[in-house]
């Protein structure tokens, strides 16, 4: 199955689709990486903080795909924000994954409090004129954060991988990666489950014949998002890439639209150290 992908800044590309690995107990990574890539996921979201990367890249070893066929992601923790602890975070992944590079490095958080992140995003933007990393990115960042590191250093982050579901829809933040050329990439895409019973979203499931979980996962892909939803279960990683069968009509977004309550699942990243 050919998967669309997105256009990054950079002039790389990035799987429109993946999946995640918050909360994949270690000791089942290997197996669930495996599981994704044989189901035909070509995106695998991981972080240093997950404690897996070793079980990614035991999956990634085990699944033998070509290395350009995999699209790798990993994070740089909030503890290791500055020029010199980056630069190891970054080295310490690449171990733990076995990889000479990653496809795409992000910080994590920006952590303002600590205003570390713009030390952080330049070292980062060497390790990519290194060929440590290919892509650079950033992940909870608001439209200050990312003024400030683009007008700094002039480089625009490929991806700002943020909260993002029907009832947290970020609507002025996907406004400025639009003008921006920044992919914006939803994490808790399901959003615990809370609008699965919503009208809208029952609605548009009754009628498709999809579950509600595919109903908001295709919402994400029709938004021009790349969304990474995580399951443990192979019928679950299955079922989430089961997407490119229906289409959302322009009445069922819009009547998704007005599930936005602004609500958070996660922290608030302006406040978040
Ligand atoms: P998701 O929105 O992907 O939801 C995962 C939960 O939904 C699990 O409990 C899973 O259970 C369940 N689920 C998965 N598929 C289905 C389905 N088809 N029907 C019903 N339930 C389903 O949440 P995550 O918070 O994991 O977010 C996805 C990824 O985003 C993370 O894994 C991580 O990679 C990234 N992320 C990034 C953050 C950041 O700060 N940058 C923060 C949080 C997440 P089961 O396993 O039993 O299927």
């Amino acid at each position: 199955m050919t998967q669309p992908r997105l256009t990054l800044n950079d002039g790389r590309s990035i799987p429109q689709l993946g999946f995640g690995l918050w909360q994949v107990p270690a000791d089942q990574t290997a197996r669930v990486v495996q599981d994704g890539l044989a189901a035909g996921y070509r995106l695998v979201d991981g972080a240093a903080i997950y404690g897996n990367e070793a079980g990614l890249g035991d999956g990634l070893r085990q699944a033998a795909l070509p290395r350009d066929q995999v699209f790798v992601t990993t994070k740089v923790w909030n503890d290791r924000q500055g020029t010199g602890e980056t630069r190891s975070a970054v080295e310490e992944s690449l171990a733990r994954i076995g990889l000479d590079a990653v496809d795409l490095m992000l910080i994590h958080w920006p952590c303002p409090a600590q205003d570390r992140y713009l030390d952080t995003w330049k070292t980062l933007i060497d390790l990519r004129a290194e060929g440590r990393v290919n892509s650079i990115g950033v992940s909870n960042f608001g439209v200050a954060e990312l003024e400030r590191i683009i007008g700094e250093t002039g480089v625009v982050p490929v991806v700002n991988q943020i909260e993002l579901h029907p009832r947290l829809q970020q609507s002025a933040l996907r406004a400025f990666h639009a003008a921006h050329g920044i992919v914006t990439q939803s994490w808790t895409p399901l959003g615990q489950g809370k609008s699965f019973t919503a009208a809208p979203v029952a609605d548009a499931a009754a009628r498709t014949g999809k579950s509600p979980a595919q109903v908001i996962l295709r919402w994400h892909l029709q938004l021009g998002c790349s969304v990474i939803p995580r399951s443990t279960r192979a019928a679950g990683l299955a079922e989430n890439l089961n997407l490119f069968d229906f289409t959302l009509t322009d009445a069922e977004m819009a009547a998704i639209a007005t599930l936005d309550a602004g609500e958070r699942t996660g922290p608030d990243p302006a406040v978040f150290s």
